[in-house]
């Protein structure tokens, strides 16, 4: 309703609006819909109100951040000091965290306001949002369907104008299939571009911190305020932050890459494959060089990312063991049985599965021949992928194979879950940045996404074709 946020700003500036109309705007249609939705677990009505009160005398004096304007959620497993935090997890039910991570002390102090914390798959680790101790998150398009996962409440709040942008986190697509799933833009950047700093680790190699939003300047602009070195992150780049907001025009010669095995994989819906097609057709038509590539590794990316993001998960979850954190069980009678039944009772069946199969992966006799192989086949599928960039600017594909899904369609069977992540694993098994742009709707009248995959610290670029596809080709 107010537009991106670089529009709300001025008309904030400009006075045709008031800071805390905008924050009231989002509180009623978070009211109207967050029960049908469920994305919100909690809402931060009377500290995001007289923030907005503060920071209306900023605007009024000049001072406005980049920021002003953004109302943003935080998915539950980004901290926030002095605000609970679960990873939709039992064993962090009221748990409180003692300081902020270093994005939400980037987004305040660019006069950001948070509103709330959102629903997500537990520990983030699901594609449809429903392994959250919490309940499942709803598609705003059609509430029997998923939102998608496992940042499922940020989506559906997004998508449902309850707020301007979420901040999510992306281990294996969980920004960006739930971006596809809701008709909004999601983005995960390179790794080590944003600090992982109080973003509670799910799979440390893999995870980034990254926006959903209503469009791609709104993504660029958020990126720009958290990117960048942090002290507290040593994995996090000290590479020069561009203005990627500035959305420049793309240049006609841009070669881009699509992966001649996807377009054939028997996972892709009808409707998505058709799209796609006409996709790659307009963008030659336009003068682009769109070109199949070979990319022999597809159905290797989803069993190389599920073994080497167990292993690690395995020992990151290992700091949950009801002594140090959150939940401890009432039956336990000495110190083992608190961890066994703390561990027991405080996780959940997806979050077992994969700490059993991290530890298995990684038990000795077995690390080589899974462990030590995925990270053989990590560096394979990066090294083909640096190849492709050393002759293209892009690789595009559909985000997800196919629309939303109802809930509980995939039935109780792991594996099918986990092939819904077979297009969106590989830019972080790779490290690269990659964002889903919402172009078409399927026959049902439902959203997904493109996928536009860069070179590692390629974002502006990226940002600046996305922009391109998102206001020329968007077919809806
Ligand atoms: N759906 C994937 C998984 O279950 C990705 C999760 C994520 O990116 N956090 O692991």
């Amino acid at each position: 309703m107010y537009g991106s946020i670089k529009e709300t700003r001025q008309k904030l500036i400009g006075g045709e609006v008031t800071l805390p109309e905008v924050v009231n705007h989002f509180i009623e249609k978070i009211n109207d819909r967050n029960s049908e939705l469920n994305a919100f677990l909690e809402v931060f009505e009377n500290e995001a109100l007289s923030r907005a009160a503060e920071i209306q005398k900023k605007i009024d004096e000049g001072k406005a951040g980049k920021l002003a304007g953004a109302v943003i959620g935080l998915k539950d497993n980004i901290v926030y000091k002095d605000h609970k935090v679960t990873a939709c997890s039992k064993i962090l039910e009221n748990f409180e965290s003692l300081f902020s991570a270093t994005v939400v002390e980037r987004i305040l102090a660019e006069d950001a306001i948070i509103i709330g914390r959102l629903n997500c798959d537990e520990f983030a680790m699901g594609s449809a949002n429903e392994t959250s101790y919490f309940g499942e998150a709803n598609n705003p398009w059609d509430s029997k369907r998923t939102p998608g996962g496992s940042s499922g409440g940020a989506s559906a709040a997004v998508a449902a104008g309850m707020c301007n942008a979420a901040l999510g986190s992306d281990t294996g697509g969980s920004i960006r299939q739930p971006a596809s799933f809701t008709g909004i833009v999601g983005l995960k950047p390179t790794y080590g571009r944003v600090s992982r700093y109080g973003l509670i680790a799910y799979a440390s190699s893999f995870d980034q911190i990254g926006p959903l939003t209503g469009n791609v300047e709104d993504a660029a602009l958020i990126l720009e305020v958290i990117a960048g070195r942090d002290k507290m992150d040593a994995t996090s780049s000290s590479r020069q932050v561009e203005n990627f907001s500035e959305i420049n025009n793309v240049e006609k010669g841009l070669k881009i890459a699509y992966i001649k095995n996807i377009i054939d994989h028997p996972s892709l819906s009808e409707d998505v494959r058709k799209s796609f097609t006409e996709l790659i057709d307009d963008l030659k038509g336009r003068g682009f060089t769109v070109e199949a590539v070979e990319f022999p590794y597809v159905d290797y990316m989803v069993p190389t990312y599920y073994v080497l993001t167990t292993a690690e998960a395995s020992s990151n979850l290992a700091r949950y063991d009801g002594i140090h954190y959150g939940y401890r069980s009432p039956n336990a009678y000495d110190l083992e049985s608190a961890y066994v039944k703390s561990r027991s009772e405080g996780f959940g069946l997806e979050v077992k599965r994969r700490i059993m199969t991290g530890t298995f992966v990684l038990s000795a006799g077995y690390i080589d021949q899974y462990y030590g192989k995925g990270q053989k086949v990590r560096r394979l599928i990066a090294d083909k992928t640096n190849e492709i960039f050393g002759k293209y600017d892009f690789i595009i594909t559909p985000t997800t194979p196919h629309a939303a899904f109802v809930h509980g369609s995939k039935g109780d069977d792991p594996i099918k879950m986990y092939l819904e992540d077979i297009f969106t694993v590989h830019a972080n098994i790779a490290g690269i940045p990659a964002i889903s742009v919402p172009l078409h709707l399927n026959s049902e009248g439902l959203p997904f996404g493109t996928q536009v995959m860069a070179p590692k610290f390629e974002e502006k670029k990226m940002f600046d074709f996305a922009a391109y596809l998102e206001k020329e080709l968007k077919k809806y």
